[in-house]
């Protein structure tokens, strides 16, 4: 007889004996290699930064995007995130920024410098000792690279952003910064060339008319660098802005793909808006490639680096739940799943379920769900257990479920030129505050309107009552509390807002 999760949690407790049901939790959610045995489990669990400072456990109002500043709290938040993947099942961690975020100083080595080095190899350290393998986001020919096409003409075109693919002094300032990462212990590279666009100078678009060939290129140069150098590396191609985000890859595309499947460990199709792989296509094009493939889980909130953590309350495990499924049953055997700060009880929630629904995809959604708000708030009897669960499934879908999407289900009725989110942006900073705290543009149009409004309120309104009537009823009372105050601000964001477009005059 097969007992779900769900029956011996709520069993356990009820019999009082929540020590034992927390063991036996830490024996089916353990991470070493042995527990995935006989499990249908990704290869690459990634956790995905995305920037260093998106897990930071404290807001940095007055920086700017995107903060590279590597300091005690930054060092901290990293390593209580990595804490938490190591127990979820997540086998890497992926950032970007540990050195550079927009520009590399031009000697390079000075990145590291002002106890910066130190720093880098203990978070190294701190994840190898989880059990976490390491990857360094690396901008191929841009990001990183701003200060070093200021300084040196030979590779500057018309982007800023962007080194020329065509000159060999380029070549030469991408492998000086490959070399330097290389003499520490990192475990692998995020290649990524296109999110700041490309070179359009005359040479470059004559050899490259075909946006995603130029990128396509790019990277393979420096995979077979990195391969050549380094050959044990795990090696990540990321192919963010490689194609329209309504037509998705051509057969081209694909095919050019498949070659630099060659030459990487994994390709992702993140999905920012949909991925460029059609669902439907899926599991053909997979079967053409020689290495792995994956996504970003379907969907992810980007965190806001400004305002108060406890700012939203999204928790998504159900989506993504049903994504990593059928990404699994089509080939797929990497994810890249956002992290964000485990002080927003959403994101700490978001995070713990990726791990382990992708340490064993056959589990049931809500199974998972159950397990991770049982060991992350220990509740002391079986009826405030529901509830948690009750709670985050009701504010999953009093938001989702109310976002103004058009009949295809694909795009927001206002946004009809790209796939819905994809990645959702929770807010920005406008300079009415001097860019603190941000505006929560996740409530605004094109995401909700008037009635979504209305009824996200209403849900919020019903979880905010479920946690106070369970508000005793668990062991972990200050997690409790920032769950509360989560529920709070994210229903403080949208009665506000809900409020001044009922009392705004009329034109
Ligand atoms: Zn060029």
């Amino acid at each position: 007889m097969t007992v779900n999760r769900r029956d011996f949690v709520v069993a356990a407790s009820a019999a009082g004996v929540g020590l034992l049901a927390n063991r036996a939790v830490a024996e089916v959610g353990g991470t070493s290699a042995d527990s995935h045995a006989g499990k249908k489990a990704f290869d690459d669990r990634i956790a995905f930064g995305a920037w260093i400072n998106d897990v930071r456990t404290e807001p940095l109002p007055f920086a700017s995007w995107p903060p590279d500043v590597l300091d005690d709290v930054a060092e901290q938040s990293i390593v209580r995130t990595i804490d938490l993947q190591s127990q979820a099942g997540y086998n890497m961690f992926d950032m970007f920024g540990l050195f550079a975020a927009w520009g590399w100083p031009i000697d390079i080595v000075s990145a590291a410098s002002d106890g910066r080095d130190a720093r880098v190899r203990r978070i190294v350290k701190a994840a190898h000792d989880r059990g976490i393998k390491l990857v360094y986001g690396l901008g191929v020919y841009s990001w990183g690279f701003d200060k070093i096409i200021q300084h040196d003409a030979r590779v500057k075109g018309p982007n800023p952003h962007a080194m020329c693919a065509s000159k060999d002094e380029s070549w030469e300032w991408q492998k000086k910064i490959i070399d330097f990462i290389l003499q520490y212990d990192f475990d692998g590279y995020h290649l990524e060339a296109s999110d700041l666009g490309r070179c359009t100078c005359e040479t470059c678009m004559k050899r490259w008319p075909v946006q995603a060939t130029y990128y396509n290129d790019v990277t393979a140069r420096c995979a077979d660098y990195i391969r050549q150098r380094a050959p044990d590396k795990y090696i990540a191609a990321i192919t963010i802005s490689w194609a329209d985000w309504n037509g998705g890859f051509t057969e081209e595309d694909k095919s050019n793909l498949v070659e630099l499947s060659k030459k990487v460990d994994s390709i992702f199709d993140q999905g920012h808006h949909g991925q460029y792989v059609k669902q439907p296509d899926r599991k053909a094009f997979i079967e053409r490639l020689h290495c792995k493939f994956g996504t970003s889980a379907g969907f992810w909130v980007y965190p806001p680096f400004r305002c108060h953590r406890q700012r939203w309350f999204l928790p998504y495990t159900q989506r993504t739940g049903a994504h990593i499924k059928e990404l699994y049953a089509d080939g797929g055997r990497s994810t890249l799943f956002y992290q964000g700060p485990v002080t927003n009880p959403g994101a700490e929630v978001n995070i713990a379920f990726g791990g382990k629904i992708m340490s064993n995809v056959e589990r049931d959604v809500n199974d998972v769900l159950s397990e991770v708000l049982d060991e992350l708030y220990q509740p002391k009897n079986a009826s405030a257990h529901k509830t948690l669960c009750d709670t985050f499934q009701l504010a999953e879908d009093a938001y989702f479920n109310n976002m103004n999407y058009d009949a295809d289900g694909i795009h927001l009725k206002g946004l009809p030129d790209y796939p819905g989110p994809g990645e959702l942006h929770i807010g920005f900073g406008i300079g009415l505050a001097g860019g603190t705290s941000a505006v929560p543009v996740y409530l605004l149009e094109p995401n909700l309107v008037d009635e979504g409004r209305r009824c996200y309120a209403k849900g919020l309104e019903v979880c905010l009552k479920n946690i106070c009537d369970i508000e005793n009823q668990v062991g972990a009372a200050e997690r409790m509390q920032r769950l509360k105050s989560s529920i709070y601000c994210a229903l403080d964001d949208v009665i506000t807002i809900a409020y001044a477009r009922e009392t705004s005059p009329k034109s």
